[in-house]
């Protein structure tokens, strides 16, 4: 093989690397992104909750549970939500690139090609 064909050879494959790389990168800033608007949901009903204690003890009225039990199984939800969005993330990241060097990696790469780290499985 040529110098050019080589060099040719390697740019593209960098170029691959790159483009999956930039395809995983929008794939978690969605999911960033997912999570961003589930914590502000979270937030909104953190807020409802403590409207309804703060109305209660102005009132010096009891403050019941029962009341707010929707808004708590609502951000038990959204909670499990968020922990299996970070979980998704993390596979993303750890499945596709190196740890070195960030390079996009094949699934089944022993070592990566640029860097050299010994890649875990
Ligand atoms: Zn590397």
């Amino acid at each position: 093989m040529g110098l050019m064909d080589k060099l040719s050879n390697s740019m593209s494959q960098t170029a691959k690397s790159f483009t999956k790389l930039s395809a995983n990168m929008v794939e978690i800033s969605k999911l960033n992104l997912s999570i961003k608007k589930r914590e502000e949901e979270i937030q909104q009903k953190l807020e409802e909750i403590g409207q309804y204690v703060y109305s209660r003890f102005k009132k010096m009225s009891m403050v019941s549970r029962a009341e707010v039990q929707d808004l708590i199984l609502e951000i038990k939800v959204l909670e499990e939500d968020i922990n299996t969005l970070e979980k998704l993330i993390l596979n993303l990241k750890r499945l596709n690139y190196c740890e070195g060097c960030q390079l996009e990696l094949d699934e089944d790469a022993r070592y990566c090609p640029i860097c050299g780290k010994l890649l875990r499985h």
